[in-house]
């Protein structure tokens, strides 16, 4: 199976932002697992503003949020894909920095050059990590978030499934810190939840429950298979490969 694997920012970072090098670690394990069940992962990592931010806490104070962004992503984007290649260097496998921006997916020449880039990666074993390019993205051209970036990688690359991990379980019927919320462990396809739709965003990363919807909803009913899971959970990817079922996620079928 080819899946997307997208890994928000909050599930990378620590509670005072720095990188969780363990949680990195833990879902390299997982990856190289499923390559070696026979899996082809592409995946799509956030968490390069953040792990910039953690990294240059000295001098945030004067910058204005474009500054910002393309200082920590310059910043972070090189020691978070540093620790993936020494990571992933362990087991063996290659992989290779893709970043790119919503221009790539707007005209047929430039799509067809990224889809060329992660086909020649994939035919040669080479895992693509993928993330927006936050040092030159325009603001008013940005990606969404991520959320939007893996939904259109999985697309692109003719993925049969997209796991989109954050820092929560799933979709709740309410406000998952409240008793009487219960998990939506399936979603139809067709079926709408925008009435449980929480508008609260992530506190590291731009994404919000909002764009995870909109894309797991696209994709579903476009045939791509979308789960959303708790990365912070252990074996979390293996778990949703292998015992879905008994696993809290939420799963989009398509
Ligand atoms: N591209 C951003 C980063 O690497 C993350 C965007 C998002 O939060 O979805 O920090």
């Amino acid at each position: 199976m080819r899946i997307t694997i997208k890994i928000g920012s909050n599930v990378l970072t620590r509670e005072d932002g720095s990188l969780d090098f363990t949680r990195m670690s833990a879902l390299v394990d997982q990856i190289a697992t499923l390559r070696q069940m026979g899996h082809e992962i592409i995946l799509v990592s956030s968490g390069a503003v953040a792990s910039g931010r953690s990294e240059l806490k000295h001098i945030q104070e004067n910058l204005d949020s474009v500054d910002q962004r393309q200082l920590f992503s310059a910043v972070g984007q090189a020691k978070l894909i540093n620790r993936y290649f020494e990571l992933f260097r362990e087991y063996g496998i290659s992989v290779g920095q893709v970043l790119t921006t919503k221009e790539n997916f707007l005209d047929a020449e430039h799509l067809r050059n990224q889809a060329n880039c992660m086909r020649v990666m994939l035919e040669n074993r080479v895992l693509p990590i993928v993330n927006e390019n936050d040092t030159v993205s325009i603001t008013e051209l940005m990606f969404t978030d991520n959320d939007e970036l893996s939904g259109l990688i999985a697309e692109m690359t003719k993925s049969q499934c997209l796991i989109i991990l954050s820092n929560i379980d799933g979709f709740y019927t309410g406000n998952p810190s409240e008793s009487d919320s219960r998990l939506i462990r399936v979603v139809n396809r067709g079926c709408d939840l925008s009435q449980y739709i929480q508008m609260t965003k992530s506190t590291a990363g731009r994404g919000g429950m909002q764009s995870k919807y909109c894309v797991a909803s696209r994709l579903a009913s476009s045939g791509i298979g979308v789960v959303i899971a708790n990365g912070k959970r252990e074996n979390i990817l293996l778990k949703v490969m292998t015992e879905r079922d008994k696993t809290p996620c939420t799963e989009f079928l398509c």
